[in-house]
């Protein structure tokens, strides 16, 4: 039977489920509060003093280990929409040790991340700019409800790929009973993150092109070119940024600058702009990928199911697809 089904969220959980619903033959619709799409994928284009510039603040670069997540991987390089990174990554400690980032395998989005997640989502319905505020109706006959007074249905599914926080307030205001799925929202833990990107109209090579960074404020450093203009991203770590959560965003991004100005010498940025993720890495997960209302009509999924990482997310989402098809 081929149905109406809204997904909530076009971030890589809400992609994967909207493409295994509408592959099922269902008319989906997908509605995200951001002006883009992609999520914590996103990716933010700037003209600075030193030029334009491309930053990905959110993810850094993915990693598969399962074959749909490889196969999303592999689909969008051939369409130029993904790359493997062979950067210089390092981790380098508290003495100043560096050693090569262990591991490999590692992709990213091109142009920047959220190509990845906008080939993803190719040939979907999206609504970006709605904020759904809560569902009414009833099962099988749902209503969404948004923050401009709008409403959008009815729909007999919903797929709700919001992170926790959100999920709980939205569940929590709509119509029927979701105490099971808002309790297992509940015992998710999610740390936020400073983000800073920064201009430079030098050039500036550190040794590396990515950097874990252990023992300091700045957990994460990236360079987008050693030659200028420069693109410097730079993250701070779960402790830092709850510490300073409620600061203002040029105070963050001048502490983390002057860290990697004694640390590595990076010369002055000509521009910089801090971004917090309130809600940023999953560090506890439910451990399961998906979960459906009693009706069957309502489920969620995001990489809080699975663990903070793109490719728990897409799992996740695949998951609540299947669930919601049958
Ligand atoms: C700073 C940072 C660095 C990271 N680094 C990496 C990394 O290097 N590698 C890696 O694998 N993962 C990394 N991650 C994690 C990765 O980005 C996430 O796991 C993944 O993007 C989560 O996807 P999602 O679809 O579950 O959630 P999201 O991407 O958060 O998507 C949820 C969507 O819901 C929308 N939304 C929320 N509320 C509403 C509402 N009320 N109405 C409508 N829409 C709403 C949001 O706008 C968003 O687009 C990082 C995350 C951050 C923040």
């Amino acid at each position: 039977m081929r149905m109406n089904v809204a997904v909530i969220g076009a971030g890589l959980a809400g992609a994967a489920a909207a493409r295994v619903l509408k592959a099922n033959g269902h008319d989906v619709s997908l509605f995200d509060k951001g002006r883009g799409v992609g999520g914590r994928m996103s990716s933010r284009r700037a003209q600075t003093p030193a030029g334009a510039l491309r930053f990905n603040h959110g993810a850094q670069y993915v990693t598969a280990q399962s074959d749909s997540f490889t196969a999303l991987l592999t689909d969008a390089a051939a369409a130029g929409a993904a790359q493997t990174w062979d950067g210089r990554l390092v981790s380098i400690d508290r003495g100043g040790n560096q050693a090569d980032l262990r591991g490999g395998g590692r992709w990213i989005g091109m142009p920047s991340m959220n190509g990845l997640v906008k080939h993803a989502l190719a040939g979907l319905n999206i609504h970006t700019q709605r904020r759904a505020t809560k569902l009414i109706g009833e099962p099988g006959s749902w209503t969404i409800k948004f923050e401009d007074g709008s409403s959008e249905g009815p729909f007999e599914r919903i797929a709700l790929t919001l992170p926790p926080e959100q999920l709980i307030d939205f569940l929590a205001r709509s119509d029927g009973d979701f105490a099971p799925l808002i309790a297992a929202a509940k015992h998710v833990e999610i740390a936020p993150c400073w983000t800073v990107m920064a201009a430079l109209d030098q050039p500036f090579d550190p040794g590396f092109d990515g950097a874990k960074l252990l023992g300091g404020a700045v957990r994460w450093m990236a360079l987008t070119a050693t030659t200028a203009p420069v693109g410097v991203v730079l993250q701070a770590s779960p402790d830092w940024s709850t510490a300073f959560l409620e600061d203002e965003p040029e105070s963050v991004a001048k502490a983390l600058c002057e860290e990697v100005f004694v640390r590595f010498g990076m010369p002055e940025p000509v521009w910089r702009t801090a971004h917090r993720w309130r809600y940023a890495m999953v560090t506890e997960a439910v451990g399961s990928p998906t979960q459906i209302d009693d009706s069957g009509s309502v489920g969620v999924a995001g990489d809080w199911r699975l663990g903070g990482k793109a490719e728990s997310a897409w799992l996740s989402g695949e998951a609540l697809g299947k669930a919601l098809s049958g």
